[in-house]
């Protein structure tokens, strides 16, 4: 099963906009720019929402069917490891195996031994084809690579081994995840990386490494965006010429997590694509939950207050909210506006504060990322709230259409 040269992660919280963003990559397609959706929601997602991963098949099965969509699609099975896959295995044909939490332990010293060997023949100096300048590699750097990150893949390889356990290996899409974690992977690292992934017998389409900069979630890229392109133009050269020389996929491409939203990037990843004719995937996850927010907000009174109210409750319970997302969000209480300050807001100052428009002196960012998180609050309204998703879906789906086709379609994929 291949994955198309552009796909995109859409997550949906609570499993009621699957054809609004679908309808998205149907515009995208009347305009030429053929994007795969891919339904994700991790572990993490789902146990505090309180789904199950057929769920998130079953909305992507129904919106592909009212939308009569002809193309490829994917229900991802996001972030997962060996103690939570079972409940994917069924529904998911793509597994991002997450193997952050591996990286740094060590391998039986034999397996070192051997890739060391494998890899000794690399020693000296590596020229790939798009990189300006080639790379050294020493006896000591393949040491330190295999000692850092083979541990890693030998663990996507029992992940993908026990997949296979379950499902033909022709019908689902392998990515390896290593993104959540503290340190970018150099070039270098990459490259032994992928030789690790191939020597495994992984059959990865999509490998999501960690980029330098901070990649707070549903608010913009922070970090140099010169330096950013530099890494990404480095990665892309790097899986090109592993491909070739490691056979591994030929669809092998980058995975861009909590993708969404980082405006400031996107014309260095759509420049990088376009020099090398590369593919990406990027991952847009929690955005669609926020745009919600802001469909609600401006539906009615009714839609408004809710609103507030997940604002309220996600003030009290900040600590709580933000701890399991502490690695991918940055938010200064003291710019948070206080519960008494918003209530006084009409529908439009409420979304303007949420809405990502970095152009709008109202925005703003630590109100949207606390929100951001603050979708268990909503998960526990239960009925209540998704009572108004279903009452006000017309006013809610064009907000979250024009959100992933304007703001992510176009400026990553757009032709022009
Ligand atoms: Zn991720």
């Amino acid at each position: 099963m291949k994955l198309p040269k552009y796909s995109m992660g859409i997550g949906d919280r609570f499993g009621c906009q699957g054809v609004a963003q679908l309808q998205a990559m149907r515009q995208a397609k009347a305009d030429g720019i053929e994007v795969a959706p891919v339904w994700n929601k991790s572990f993490r997602e789902h146990s505090i929402i309180g789904t199950r991963p057929q769920d998130v098949r079953n909305e992507a099965d129904a919106a592909v069917a009212a939308l009569k969509w002809e193309g490829p699609y994917f229900v991802d099975a996001d972030h997962v490891h060996l103690k939570t896959i079972d409940d994917f295995l069924k529904c998911s044909n793509f597994f991002t195996l997450d193997v952050a939490e591996a990286i740094g332990r060590p391998a039986p010293a034999q397996d070192i031994e051997t890739f060391f060997r494998q890899h000794e023949g690399f020693i000296g100096t590596l020229e790939i084809p798009g990189l300006e300048a080639p790379f050294t590699v020493t006896a000591e750097d393949i040491q330190r690579i295999a000692e850092k990150f083979l541990f890693a893949v030998q663990e996507a390889g029992r992940i993908y081994r026990y997949i296979l356990d379950h499902k033909p290996a022709d019908t689902f899409v392998t990515e390896v995840s290593m993104d959540e974690t503290d340190t970018p992977q150099s070039p270098a690292e990459m490259f032994f990386i992928l030789s690790a992934i191939a020597v495994e017998g992984i059959p990865a389409q999509t490998i999501a490494p960690r980029f330098s900069g901070r990649f707070n979630k549903g608010v913009d890229y922070v970090g140099d965006p010169a330096q950013f392109e530099a890494e990404f133009r480095a990665d892309i050269a790097v899986i090109a010429h592993a491909v070739n020389t490691f056979g591994l996929p030929n669809t092998l491409k980058l995975s861009v997590h909590s993708g969404s939203d980082k405006f400031s990037i996107y014309p260095a990843i759509r420049r990088v694509l376009r020099d090398f004719n590369a593919g990406v995937h990027l991952k847009t996850a929690g955005t669609t939950w926020l745009e919600e927010l802001i469909g609600l907000a401006l539906a009615d009174a009714e839609g408004l207050t809710v609103a507030k109210d997940i604002y309220a409750q996600s003030l009290a319970h900040f600590d709580e909210l933000c701890a399991p997302y502490a690695t991918v969000i940055d938010i200064d209480k003291t710019r948070l506006p206080s519960v008494q300050t918003v209530s006084g807001w009409n529908s439009e100052q409420f979304a303007a504060a949420l809405r990502h428009d970095p152009t709008c002196k109202d925005y703003n960012p630590h109100f949207r990322q606390l929100l951001h998180v603050g979708y268990k609050i909503a998960a526990q309204m239960g009925p209540r709230y998704i009572s108004l998703l279903k009452r006000f879906a017309d006013r809610i789906g064009p907000h979250v259409t024009d959100n992933i086709y304007r703001r992510h379609i176009v400026p990553v994929f757009g032709t022009d």
